[in-house]
């Protein structure tokens, strides 16, 4: 399997897709480089129980989908956006009962195909979020670019994540606060 640096650090699996193309700010880092790297990720991200064959096209789709969801995400949805995250969102797996001969019920989740349910409940997430109460930010450190979700009391979140971006700007400040006394 592919090992690519993938981060949870969205708070949403839509973000989390967005946040597959690392390093936005300095023209991007494509993690999804291939289909198998796809299904890597949707394993991950829990939106595929196991990893499966996808299909050749379903990297471009993919590619496609992310990009509609982060312009909606920020405010700078398009028509076209709108139209594909819709699209998508009808593919979500819809919830099936079944009742086995001991009368206990059983929840399924049926989708016409395993990684079209996975974009489907990516859209419906993408929906969801454009249509919630919380703020959609970029990481404030330099050449991040991550985005996440601030549900935050105060709705100041700054890091995509206190481990990687709010330590190195603390260590940043603190490196700059010594070099000005040592002067
Ligand atoms: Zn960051």
């Amino acid at each position: 399997m592919v090992k690519a640096q993938w981060v949870f650090d969205g708070g949403r699996p839509c973000l989390d897709l967005v946040n597959t193309l690392r390093d936005r700010h300095r023209g991007g880092r494509e993690l999804l480089t291939s289909p198998s790297a796809l299904v890597e990720w949707l394993v991950l991200a829990g939106l595929l129980p196991r990893p499966v064959t996808a299909p050749a096209d379903s990297l471009a789709v993919a590619i496609a989908l992310r990009e509609a969801v982060d312009r909606v995400a920020r405010g700078a949805g398009r028509p076209v956006d709108v139209r594909l995250l819709n699209r998508h969102a009808r593919n979500a797996p819809v919830p099936q009962l079944r009742i086995d001969g001991d009368g206990v019920a059983h929840r399924r989740l049926d989708a016409p195909d395993p990684v079209e349910g996975a974009f489907g409940t990516l859209a419906v997430d993408a929906i969801d979020l454009a249509t919630s109460e919380a703020d959609v930010r970029i990481c404030a450190y330099d050449d991040c670019g991550l985005r996440f979700a601030d549900t935050s009391p105060k709705r100041n979140r700054q890091w995509c994540s206190m481990s990687r971006c709010g330590n190195r700007a603390k260590a940043r400040a603190h490196y700059a606060r010594t070099r000005t006394r040592g002067r």
